[in-house]
């Protein structure tokens, strides 16, 4: 059985092939640390596990090398900090301690390696010099920026010419750009900000651009060309694209990754998820009120490729199916796909069709190959309780229910019913009122 994947930058489903069967590299775009990550940002995270897991089981474990980097600068991160008035390596060091716990619980297991920019300044100079020196590059009051011009066919990956890229980028308009799509690899820090000695014989310390510290974290851990490179759908452009032109204009290679894949977004309750729509959930405080196992698989019911929608229903059906699924499933003690689940993840990870196998295989009393196979994709532990109840806010609403029946308004209190029921909730009517209890 071979594995297809779909990569973004060629538009198809292809079989994967490694350039090195003995080291299979893939590099996943990791967090920028200044606060606690979001459920969205868990969805690369997850999903390049189970990709790593699925490559680790083909290759065998000690053949595969999963990056996913860390950056630790950036103006959140500085703004942040000063916020706080705590210095800027103390939140950053508090934010991925958090970011570790939180993915763990997810059932991720760690990267190969977890490189963090501030750690790779010198192998961004090192690109930046490159760039400077055969053209690609140029340096203007204090600043280096890329000359997308250099390149003839930047803009591949997102399929965009530069035209439209101006017209439809907010693109900082700086006098000093030889072009409006020249973008940052090197700035100048300002006073309080972090800085390093600059590269190109520019006097005043400065700061790497973002982009560039993909370029070097992925160069000095998997080489000038690797197999996979992931991130979020978001990150295409101009993140991914600029990724590109800056390694291959470096190392004047073909491609900089065979693959480039990337998840689709997730919105909350059909809206996106924003802290002023006060619907902006945290992993860390999803994680207070549900196991990890069932944000996993929740996260994974959905096809990678496809956006999704969080919703407390779909948790709540998460929660009873993986119940099901894991019914006698004590302590795994080995971990392995099974045929069928190994078939629908080699094309292209289709989960959803994964998840309906082990159904399948639930129904057929595949118990050892079940638990094997769920141990294999990071489901360890059944589900014992569901989310904990707020039973402050369900009488609340069984008073508002209460309060609608008796305005005969059934059609409000059907739908309170039903609101109390996707929380798991089951009420009981009688004479002397309304009780409730939790479904089983
Ligand atoms: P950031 O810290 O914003 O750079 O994001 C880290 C990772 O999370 C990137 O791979 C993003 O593409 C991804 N990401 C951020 N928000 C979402 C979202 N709402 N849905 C899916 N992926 C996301
Ligand atoms: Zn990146």
């Amino acid at each position: 059985m071979d594995l297809k994947l779909y990569d973004t930058l060629t538009r198809e489903k292809r079989p994967f092939q490694p350039i090195d069967p003995a080291r299979v590299r893939m590099y996943v775009c990791g967090p920028t640390v200044y606060d606690h990550a979001h459920i969205g940002n868990a969805r690369p995270v997850i999903v390049f596990d189970v990709l790593f897991r699925l490559l680790r089981q083909i290759y065998g474990a000690d053949h595969v090398v999963y990056v996913r980097n860390i950056t630790d600068v950036d103006d959140k991160i500085n703004a942040r900090a000063a916020e706080r008035g705590i210095p800027i390596r103390q939140l950053t060091e508090e934010t991925y301690a958090n970011f570790k716990a939180d993915v763990a619980a997810l059932g991720c297991l760690p990267p190969t390696v977890e490189p963090r920019a501030t750690e790779h300044i010198a192998e961004m100079k090192t690109l930046i010099e490159r760039l400077v020196a055969n053209g690609c590059a140029y340096v203007a009051e204090g600043h280096v920026l890329f000359h997308v011009a250099a390149m003839t066919d930047y803009g591949r990956l997102s399929n965009r010419s530069l035209d439209e890229m101006v017209a439809g980028a907010r693109v900082e308009v700086a006098p000093y750009k030889k072009d409006p799509m020249d973008f940052v690899l090197w700035k100048p820090s300002k006073q309080g900000e972090p800085g390093w000695s600059s590269p190109c014989g520019i006097d005043t310390p400065g700061r790497p651009g973002w982009h560039i510290e993909c370029s070097a974290m992925s160069w000095k851990h998997l080489g000038e060309t690797f197999d996979i490179h992931g991130g979020g759908i978001d990150l295409v452009f101009p993140h991914h694209e600029n990724e590109i032109a800056q390694s291959r204009c470096a190392f004047h290679t073909p491609v900089m990754a065979n693959f480039w894949m990337h998840n689709g977004f997730l919105q909350v309750e059909g809206e996106k998820m924003s802290k002023s729509l006060g619907n902006f959930l945290t992993i860390d405080d999803l994680l207070k009120d549900w196991p990890g196992e069932v944000l996993r698989f929740n996260m994974l019911r959905t096809h990678y490729r496809q956006p999704i929608d969080w919703t407390l229903r779909g948790l709540e059906e998460s929660f009873s199916s993986l119940r099901t699924l894991m019914d006698g499933i004590e302590a795994q003690t080995s971990d392995s796909i099974a045929p069928g689940v190994y078939e629908a993840l080699c094309d292209d990870i289709n989960m959803p069709k994964a998840i309906a196998e082990l159904h399948a295989m639930h129904g057929r009393g595949d118990g050892a190959a079940l638990a094997a196979t769920l141990a294999a994709l990071g489901f360890v532990r059944r589900p014992q309780s569901r989310r904990k109840v707020d039973e402050t806010a369900i009488a609340a609403l069984i008073d508002k229910r209460r309060a609608a029946r008796t305005a005969k308004n059934f059609a409000e209190s059907d739908r309170i019913r039903d609101e109390l029921q996707a929380m798991g909730v089951i009420l009981k009517d009688s004479r002397d009122g309304t009780t409730w209890e939790l479904a089983p």
